[in-house]
């Protein structure tokens, strides 16, 4: 593939400057990821080139291409990406048929050539590798090149803003997903709420679900701590996989909130009662024990006249009159 000459500085601005109006605008994380990609491609004048996320639970490094193609998934510690990674270094390879850290293999199966490589860690504030930038294939008027120390500093440009934008999306993580049982907390239910529910509500009508897990203590003094948190992961999962539309969300302990968008109060009543059921019937296996709990809920169906706090007391008040008039029961 012949490319065309490297950019001269004046062109290298104001290609910089149209990336950074497009990356301010854009909301969307995966949308911010290929377009830093395809800057770090466009600075160092590669033919391709990718941003790699390590998911450091999964033990993987995962990547996109495009923003139509799925996510490419290789394992923690292979490839060029690996040692960039594993190392903290920037690597350059010019020769790479004649360098024993790069594995030909994909080249052999897929014909594609590659003739030079520039990887490079991308790092958070703390100085900790979370991802790693891979540009390949240099090229210039006759089609091959190598990266030099000028593509280093220049991908270092958008390896850096890479950092900031990889580093503030899994803060937001942090702060909207319960790291227990996987789902919303408080903060991305009230996100859900204004995002999800409010633009619909009058249209479609919408419903909540307030749960509450009856006796836990009991589950925790009997079984000790682990045990009970086993349970409440069981509960997180039913309580979505039991609902077609809408989302489960950590409300906090074991208290959990439902959002049904499109769902009128019978609807939502005939969730709830089927929720009982399954998570009633449920057993949880954890060291050797069976555990069996059951669970209570108050059904509010929502309007557009009160507020999501009027929303939430009232669903909370017939919660509830479900515990006070026996438990394992809905009320709505
Ligand atoms: P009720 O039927 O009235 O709801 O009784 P309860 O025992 O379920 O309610 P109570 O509020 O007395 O106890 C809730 C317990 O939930 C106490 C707390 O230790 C436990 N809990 C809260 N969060 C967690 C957690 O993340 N993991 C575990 N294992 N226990 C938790
Ligand atoms: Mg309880
Ligand atoms: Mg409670």
């Amino acid at each position: 593939m012949v490319g065309k000459k490297p950019m001269e500085a004046e062109a290298l601005l104001e290609q910089i400057f149209y990336y950074m109006s497009q990356l301010v605008n854009e909301k969307d994380f995966k949308k911010t990821l290929l377009l830093l990609t395809d800057m770090g491609r466009t600075l160092v004048n590669a033919e391709r080139a990718s941003f790699w996320y390590w998911d450091v639970k999964k033990k993987e490094y995962w990547t996109l291409v495009a923003s139509d193609s799925e996510q490419l998934v290789v394992p923690e510690g292979t490839g060029i990406v690996g040692a960039t990674i594993g190392n903290n270094e920037t690597i350059v390879i010019n020769e790479p048929y004649k360098d024993n850290r790069f594995n030909s293999k994909v080249d052999e199966e897929t014909g594609f050539i590659t003739k030079s490589i520039l990887c490079m860690p991308v790092t958070n504030s703390a100085g900790e590798v979370i991802g790693a930038y891979q540009a390949i294939n240099k090229l210039d008027e006759k089609g091959e090149s190598n990266f030099d120390d000028r593509d280093v500093k220049r991908l270092t440009l958008a390896a850096a803003y890479s950092g900031k934008a990889l580093e503030s999306h899994l803060l937001y993580q942090t702060a909207h997903i319960d790291s227990l049982t996987g789902l919303r907390n408080r903060r991305g239910f009230y996100e859900y709420y204004n995002v999800e529910i409010v633009p619909v509500m009058e249209k479609n009508g919408a419903s909540t679900i307030m749960c509450d897990i009856d006796f836990f203590k009991k589950v925790n003094d009997t079984y000790g701590h682990n045990a009970g948190d086993a349970v409440l992961q069981m509960v997180a999962g039913t309580l979505q996989e039991g609902i077609e539309c809408g989302e489960a969300f950590r409300w906090g302990g074991e208290e959990f909130v439902l959002l049904l968008p499109g769902t009128n109060l019978a609807q939502a009543m005939s969730i709830a009662e089927e929720l009982r059921q399954t998570i009633e019937n449920k057993v949880c296996r954890f060291d050797e024990e069976d555990i069996r709990i059951t669970m209570s809920f108050g059904v509010k169906e929502l309007d557009g006249k009160c507020s999501v706090e009027r929303h939430i007391e009232e669903a909370d008040a017939r919660l509830y009159e479900a515990k006070t008039s026996g438990r394992n029961r809905v009320i709505g």
